[in-house]
């Protein structure tokens, strides 16, 4: 579909043809308190086949982002940026023209399946009518399709579960159902917005390669948001970490397990358990919590909570762009270099392989 793009440095890596384009990104809502910068200057690009993962604390941003590609935000002010879909700009389309891209190329896996589904209507009739609204399918036709995919998400006897209603599916079966709605229409970028997080692990990862399975099944690719840089580790291709509505840093997933430049993925890291040290060593948080962003602190945004801050100097007074740090690797810290060199911090460890 479209022209694919080429990609810019400050995008980060990837290869293969651009879907998406996020470019100088700049938007917020006014509220009492002030206008609330909820991304700010964001750039990157998604490739077709990819695993694109965003991973931050909550009020990093992230979903934000999401819902704004979505354009499910009618309050967002968007002050600069563009958001460009096989060249096109979804920040300038008329309503129309943004609802048969929404749900039809770009659909969206939100958190908690059983809201996305209405209690009075049967899982197959709600699938369906996805590929009626958006291609004028019959009854019949949706009805078939919608169980071809309740197949493909790996829904046992999905001719007899597209008859139940969504309270008769469990949790993980309705998440992948979910799923099943959302590739109905074989849609080139599927967002996936913390799918697992009212999951347990198991099925997480059962429901986690569903997602990656389909990816490869319909050729599209995968923006998944997560909270979570564990659930990321085996199946990202590239990913985008943020902090306070900016990009902290971006890159290959192994790159930026091994070779951390940024401090706050530092952090979130060593509040991993199965990833970093032994099973003995101590869990560690990241003190205290992410900023307002009505107040977003001076110079870096990071700097109250960072250990690797200068105090004082450049981090409180100097915001750090985000700029390429090594090789197909993008990080916004005054001092990436030493930080990835262990001089700075003392988390930082040459692991040395691969995720
Ligand atoms: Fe920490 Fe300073 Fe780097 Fe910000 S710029 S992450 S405060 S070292």
């Amino acid at each position: 579909m479209g022209d694919s793009m080429t990609t810019s440095p400050r995008n980060g890596p990837g290869t293969g043809e651009v879907l998406l384009s996020v470019q100088g990104l700049v938007a917020g809502f006014d509220t009492d308190a002030g206008r609330v910068q909820a991304v700010d200057d964001l750039s990157f690009d998604i490739h077709r086949g990819e695993v694109f993962s965003v991973v931050g604390e909550s009020g990093s941003g992230k979903s934000v982002t999401a819902m704004t590609i979505m354009g499910l935000l009618p309050t967002l002010k968007v002050s600069a940026g563009q958001i460009l879909w096989h060249g096109r700009d979804l920040l300038d389309l008329p309503d129309e023209e943004m609802r048969a891209v929404r749900g039809n190329q770009i659909a969206m896996v939100f958190q908690d399946p059983l809201t996305a589904f209405n209690p009075v209507h049967t899982i197959g009739r709600q699938i369906g009518e996805a590929g009626r609204i958006h291609r004028g399918l019959s009854k019949k036709q949706a009805r078939l399709e919608a169980i071809d995919k309740l197949g493909l998400v790996g829904i046992p006897e999905p001719h007899k579960r597209a008859d139940m209603y969504p309270h008769e599916f469990s949790g993980g079966m309705r998440q992948r159902a979910k799923a099943a709605m959302a590739i109905m229409n074989d849609p080139d970028l599927l967002i996936a917005d913390e799918p697992t997080t009212a999951l347990d692990v198991t099925v997480q990862a059962q429901v986690l390669e569903v997602l990656v399975a389909i990816k490869d099944e319909i050729d599209s690719a995968i923006m998944l948001i997560t909270h979570d840089l564990g659930v990321v580790a085996g199946l990202s291709d590239r990913v985008m970490v943020m902090y306070a509505g900016r990009q902290a840093e971006l890159a290959g997933v192994n790159d930026l397990f091994y070779r951390t430049h940024h401090p706050y993925t530092l952090g979130l890291l060593a509040s991993l358990p199965s990833l970093v040290g032994s099973d003995d060593e101590p869990l560690v948080p990241i003190p205290g919590s992410p900023p307002s962003l009505v107040h977003r602190p001076s110079g870096c945004p990071f700097h109250p909570r960072c250990a690797s801050a200068e105090d004082p100097g450049r981090c409180a007074s100097e915001v750090p762009q985000l700029r390429i740090v090594a090789t197909d690797h993008l990080a916004a810290c005054h001092f990436a270099e030493e930080v990835a060199s262990g001089d700075r911090d003392p988390r930082t460890v040459d692991r040395g392989a691969e995720a």
